[in-house]
């Protein structure tokens, strides 16, 4: 992870460092009490959003491009629903593919556009996917000038919507499927980014490692907190269903500006070698990952692990082994991890249909229950008078048999996956074989 120093606009384009490791921000600014003031008083997202990502850019962009591409990204709800007296629902689910991956992938793409028009320098985006990073990446940087976008997604482990979610974009946007798993498709982007005669492709990836994808993922969180209990001085807990890590580091990333937090709740399906590891200190990836109804946190080795124990002053090498302890006492004190079994994510989105009339999805209901543990085990804190929020990743129609099953509703189909459906696909299949996508590159 010595990435050296470089500008934002540097690690942006790069996504990795020149040593194969993460970019992080040298200095993660903190807020001043008057800048949150201030902060707490804009109404809109976007201008949260332009004022806190302005901290980290400053003079690397103009302020005036920089809030208009916040307008842009951000043309949709933000709700933040109250559940109970301190308990709430963050829905991140109403951007266009209807999973809280627009959130990083919107901004990313205009400031992506913005960093390579000025080195006027063509880039071509490459993302393997198992499913929701693959869609949110081709309808955020769709029709985007000075950058081309390829898409590789497993053949079998993506869903028909999934697919054409991402094939029917056309223009920019290519798609191809491999014959293999996602781990090939992930191992062929990582084998290009190494080879030196795809150099003049300028290839740059947009995976949750891309810091691009970090900083906009820590804005919800200050978001929700000034709308909370920012004006009563009490802190806000959230509960964070994860799998590659990424929604987490937002939230760490913004605990670090200054937000009134002491503890964030790591909730995640059978893929839990992140709370395991803060229990016993020993790291032990889950190969391969467990298949739980929550898919996209199907994830048993996550790529932003290395950032955590970076924070927390230790140090992961590329194999995935802790070479230098973190501080895990401290982590264990900012962190508290919890699995949830399939059986409990649909008990839970039962209970949470039947108890508060909303119907909740897979990812969510991983993060309540985990909420509901938590609170479990510390009862006195319910009526303390902290804001306990909950992060609701994907709409629940994306995931429609599931949410049938445990509450018998069928849920309403977001607009852009209904329009998917009737849209013509197109994409490239290929062998589960490097030279074969390395041909198809290079006759580009
Ligand atoms: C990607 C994804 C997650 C996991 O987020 P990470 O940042 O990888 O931890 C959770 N829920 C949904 C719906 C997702 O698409």
């Amino acid at each position: 992870m010595r990435a050296g120093e470089v500008d934002f606009g540097t690690a942006l384009l790069k996504g990795l460092a020149p040593d194969g490791g993460l970019f992080m921000p040298s200095r993660i600014p903190v807020l001043s009490r008057e800048r949150m003031d201030s902060l707490a008083g804009e109404t809109t997202y976007a201008d949260v959003a332009f004022h806190i990502i302005s901290e980290f850019l400053g003079e690397d962009i103009d302020n005036d491009i920089l809030h208009e591409m916040c307008r842009d990204a951000y043309n949709f709800d933000i709700p933040l629903l109250k559940i109970n007296t301190n308990l709430y629902l963050l829905k991140l689910d109403q951007g266009p593919t209807a999973s809280f991956k627009d959130f990083a992938a919107r901004l990313m793409a205009r400031l992506m556009s913005h960093y390579s028009g000025k080195l006027r320098r063509r880039l071509t985006i490459l993302t393997a996917t198992s499913g929701d990073t693959g869609s949110a990446v081709a309808s955020a940087f769709h029709k985007v000038a000075g950058i081309d976008v390829i898409i590789l997604f497993p053949a079998e482990e993506v869903s028909v919507i999934q697919r054409k979610q991402m094939t029917s974009f056309g223009e920019n946007i290519r798609t191809i499927e491999v014959d293999g798993k996602f781990d090939d498709c992930q191992r062929f982007v990582k084998q290009a980014f190494n080879d030196s005669d795809l150099d003049h492709l300028n290839l740059t990836s947009a995976n949750s490692i891309n810091i691009g994808r970090l900083l906009p993922q820590s804005v919800y969180y200050i978001y929700s907190w000034l709308k909370t209990v920012y004006n009563s001085g009490n802190k806000v807990i959230f509960s964070v269903p994860s799998g590659n890590y990424g929604n987490l580091m937002g939230g760490l990333i913004a605990m670090k500006m200054g937000m009134n937090t002491n503890r964030f709740i790591i909730a995640t399906n059978m893929n839990n070698e992140v709370p395991d590891y803060l229990k016993s200190g020993k790291y032990k990836p889950i190969v391969p990952s467990v298949n739980c109804i929550s898919n996209a946190m199907n994830v048993g080795n996550p790529s932003n692990l290395a950032r955590i124990i970076e924070l927390y002053g230790g140090n992961m090498n590329e194999a995935g082994e802790i070479v230098k302890k973190p501080d895990i006492e401290k982590m264990r004190r900012d962190l508290w991890g919890c699995c949830v079994t399939d059986k409990e994510t649909i008990e839970t989105m039962r209970n949470f249909y039947d108890n508060y009339g909303y119907v909740i999805e897979p990812h969510g209901a991983v993060a309540w229950k985990a909420l509901e543990s938590y609170l479990a085990i510390l009862p006195e804190n319910i009526s303390n008078g902290d804001a306990y929020i909950s992060l609701e990743t994907a709409h629940p129609g994306k995931f429609g048999e599931t949410v049938k099953i445990a509450t018998g509703v069928d849920p309403e189909l977001p607009a852009s996956i209904k329009e998917a459906a009737n849209k013509k696909e197109s994409f490239d299949s290929i062998a589960n074989n490097y030279e074969e996508f390395k041909k198809y590159l290079m006759n580009d």
